[in-house]
């Protein structure tokens, strides 16, 4: 097994993206991603370069245009580059766990795969981001600004995150009103 720190939530649309450049990447939102510096600041760990099963899907690859993590499983997806989402040949074959019974406590729910633009996005809070799958304005300047927010799958897999270390704060904490597997009906993200 083989683990690689430095992805980060973006604060902005709410995407994962790898944050261990200087250069974060383009968001969807307009500029680049920003790592939140509280609540959602975390140092995401993920698997690679290891078999799928029944709880780990492979095939999740790191974006070398916008630097956001997507699905290369199906055709298509949008960047917010323009495009698809590229992967370098070189890079790691990301396996992200999905839907195991358990949930610990250094684990982090509610990740989800976008319909519009294959990305994978928290789906944890009522706004759900700004998808490059969606209408975009242009800037002053050229920068591209989505419209609209990421979807997700109805019977999807519901993927989850190992919170290594942090940057803030100390430990996540379950929304209890969402419960695992994901409330329906008591979770602003479903
Ligand atoms: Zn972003
Ligand atoms: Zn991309
Ligand atoms: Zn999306």
């Amino acid at each position: 097994m083989a683990i690689q720190g430095g992805w980060a939530f973006c604060e902005k649309c709410y995407g994962l993206f790898y944050n261990g450049y200087e250069y974060k990447g383009k968001c969807p939102a307009g500029g680049d991603h920003k790592q939140p510096q509280t609540g959602m600041g975390y140092n995401y760990q993920l698997n690679h370069s290891i078999p799928g099963n029944q709880y780990s899907q492979p095939q999740w690859e790191f974006c070398v245009k916008c630097h956001g993590m997507f699905f290369n499983g199906y055709s298509g997806g949008h960047c917010p580059k323009g495009g698809k989402h590229e992967r370098n040949e070189q890079a790691y074959h990301f396996v992200l766990k999905h839907d195991y019974p358990q949930l610990y406590s250094n684990e982090q729910p509610y990740w989800e795969f976008c319909t519009g633009c294959h990305g994978l996005f928290y789906n944890g809070f009522t706004g759900k981001g700004r998808c490059p799958g969606t209408p975009y304005a242009i800037r002053p300047g050229g920068d591209r600004v989505h419209m609209g927010s990421h979807g997700r799958q109805p019977n999807g897999y519901h993927f989850v995150l190992y919170v290594g270390d942090y940057i803030s704060p100390p430990a996540y904490k379950l929304m209890t009103k969402c419960a695992w597997p994901p409330n329906p009906s008591k979770c602003p993200g479903y």
